[in-house]
């Protein structure tokens, strides 16, 4: 499977689960989690949650589907700006390890710049290390000038989680270089536009058409996953509460785009010709 490597040393699949929106629906809680111990058998070690997901309920998700394997696991939170003071951050992120029922995070991310100086929550992150609370921490939704403020405050910042499908190319122009050169992986958040509209493109359609998976024809959702994952130095998050999407996903490794495939998303969804505000969600 393809990796990535954070600047720690610790190697992760590249591709992993997200879980925005998993535990609001009591009618579907069993398959979500099905979905995600799927994905955890066949090797997707990475779940992202945030304790802004349901106010603690993808949290709450997440620590039943994992509560047996937790070693295997690399665990993902994200704390709100309005929570990134020094004693906030302490009192968010035990919040946060008692609705995952775990007593440590593999990485705590900064959901976004707010207000706090960046030099006081970079401060709680490093305590909540030294305690052996999380293991690493990082930024999301960060853009170029935001990193440059990171990296001269500390050379920790393992992950910049941002915004990276065919829709929104923004960031090739010029934050994706930026943090394959400093060593901060990107982890790429819907991956799959939220599985709306891009799902149903005439050109992902016509390159899906063009490959095989070991599940069979491929489709469009593989086809913008793999898209995403050609990339070196990106770590891809799609959600998937099915069983079906979690192996169809997973099947998306055995993907490899052609230049004629590549020439023809270009086509449909040009790349970036000069600077554009950071998209987010
Ligand atoms: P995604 O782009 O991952 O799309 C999820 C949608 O795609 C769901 O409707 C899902 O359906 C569908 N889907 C999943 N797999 C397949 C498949 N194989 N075929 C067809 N449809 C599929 O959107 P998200 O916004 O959820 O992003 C992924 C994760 O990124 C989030 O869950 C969250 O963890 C993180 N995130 C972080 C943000 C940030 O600010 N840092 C902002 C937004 C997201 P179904 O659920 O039925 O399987």
């Amino acid at each position: 499977m393809k990796t990535v490597t954070l600047r720690n040393g610790v190697t992760v699949p590249a591709l992993g689960m997200g879980t925005w929106s998993i535990g609001d629906s009591a009618s579907r809680r069993s398959s979500e989690i099905e979905s995600l111990r799927k994905g955890l058998e066949a090797g997707l070690r990475v779940i992202d949650t945030a304790e802004m997901y349901g106010n603690g309920r993808s949290e709450d998700l997440v620590g039943e589907a994992i509560t047996d394997v937790r070693e295997d696991v690399y665990l993902v939170s994200k704390i709100v700006p309005s929570n990134a003071s020094y004693d906030g951050v302490h009192k968010a992120c035990r919040r946060s390890l008692k609705h995952l029922g775990t007593e440590w995070l593999d990485l705590y991310l900064l959901h976004w710049h707010g207000g706090t100086q960046l030099e006081e929550t970079i401060r709680a992150f490093e305590d909540l290390k030294d305690d052996g609370l999380i293991r690493g921490w990082g930024v999301s939704n960060f853009d170029v000038d935001d990193m440059e403020e990171i990296e001269s405050l500390s050379e920790n910042c393992l992950v910049n989680q941002v915004l990276y499908n065919l829709e929104h190319r923004g960031t090739e122009f010029d934050l994706l270089d930026h943090d394959l050169k400093s060593g901060t992986v990107t982890m790429a958040y819907s991956p799959l536009g939220q599985g709306g509209e891009l799902l149903e493109h005439p050109a992902l359609k016509e390159v899906a058409s063009r490959h095989e998976t070991s599940l069979g024809p491929a489709d469009p959702a593989q086809i913008a996953l793999a898209w995403v994952l050609r990339r070196p130095n990106v770590l891809a998050i799609p959600k998937a509460a099915s069983e079906k999407h979690v192996a169809g996903n997973l099947a998306s490794l055995e993907i490899s785009l052609t230049d004629a495939d590549l020439k023809t998303l270009d086509g449909a969804f040009p790349s970036p010709k000069r600077k554009l505000s950071l998209a987010m969600i």
